[in-house]
């Protein structure tokens, strides 16, 4: 059991002074839901990689001008567009301006995603259809509309050796039941699926789908969960590295899959949990 049970500031090695490796310079990526949380910490490291990065978000557009700001301080090009993810027209036109500006897009990250917690006997439709619709349909919409321009435009050996890369951020949950949070743990077990039969379909066309499955990490999604001194004290026992995880340590893990560095990875979920999963059953937060 871990022996630390005190919720740090920012609790993990993440990050560091070093400069990043420019692993991405040249490619150009969408990261959706990247005002915030994890999406936030992606698009910021892609940037840090030497990649420029169009921020979707819902709401929020100052948050959505930090991230972009932060972007730009590091080298990159950032554009920030507001789009519902679950929308068809909305992401048609994302991608049509994206592909406009920056030429092509060579790099999706699929993490927009909420939360509409019920019992299900209490669970409406609307809250069923909602988180649906934006985890699991707004990636769908997403990865086609990346495959078209992966598609349209092929290989580019001088920017990568994949015609293009999708990640789709999932949770423990694809693996975990969730009890409460049946819509939740449904749109990430479909995300898996989805996730492994594009990349089955696609890697013959030389792109490149995996998934992340993120344990606790520190975001607004699941303040509950790390909030209050006993609340993170519970958590811990759920996670055998002893802390919470924090946006960087996803964003490291996307950074990578993104890059020529995973070349050989196909259809991969990486779990980035601090060992959450290895007690299936007892998960709790995102
Ligand atoms: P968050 O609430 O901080 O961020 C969610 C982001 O999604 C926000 O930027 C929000 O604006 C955006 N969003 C919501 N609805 C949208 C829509 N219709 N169109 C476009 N953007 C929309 O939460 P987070 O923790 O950063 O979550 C990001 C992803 O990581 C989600 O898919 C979530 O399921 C997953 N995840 C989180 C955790 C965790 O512990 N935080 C664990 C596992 C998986």
């Amino acid at each position: 059991m871990p022996s630390n049970t005190s919720a740090p500031a920012g609790g993990s090695s993440a990050g560091g002074s070093a400069a990043p490796r420019k692993v991405l310079q040249g490619q150009k990526a969408l990261v959706t839901g990247a005002n915030s949380g994890i999406g936030r910490g992606v698009a910021l490291a892609l940037g840090a990689a030497g990649a420029d990065v169009v921020v979707n978000y819902i709401q929020g557009d100052e948050a959505a001008n930090e991230v972009a700001a932060g972007i730009e301080a590091a080298g990159s090009r950032a554009l920030t567009h507001r789009a519902d993810v679950s929308n068809e027209s909305q992401v048609e036109q994302m991608f049509a301006r994206a592909v406009g500006e920056l030429g092509t897009i060579d790099i999706l990250v699929a993490n927009a995603g909420l939360q509409r917690d019920s019992p299900i006997n209490a669970m409406t439709l609307e809250q069923w259809n909602t988180v649906i619709g934006v985890n699991l349909t707004g990636q769908f919409l997403c990865a086609r509309a990346a495959v078209r321009e992966f598609l349209r435009r092929g290989v580019v050996r001088s920017v990568s050796l994949a015609a293009g890369k999708i990640i789709c951020m999932s949770s423990v949950h694809q693996m975990i039941p969730w009890a409460g949070h049946a819509n939740y743990a449904a749109s990430k077990g479909g995300i898996m699926m989805m996730m492994e039969s594009l990349a089955q379909e696609l890697a013959p066309r030389h792109i490149r789908v995996n998934g992340i499955a993120p344990g606790a990490i520190r975001t607004p999604i699941n303040r509950r969960a790390w909030e209050t001194p006993e609340a993170y004290a519970s958590l811990m026992t759920l996670i055998p590295y002893g802390r919470i995880g924090e946006p960087n340590d996803i964003a490291r893990a996307a950074v990578w899959l993104a890059s020529d560095e995973s070349d050989y990875v196909v259809g991969a979920t990486l779990f980035v949990d601090g060992g959450m999963t290895l007690f299936p059953g007892f998960a709790t937060g995102g």
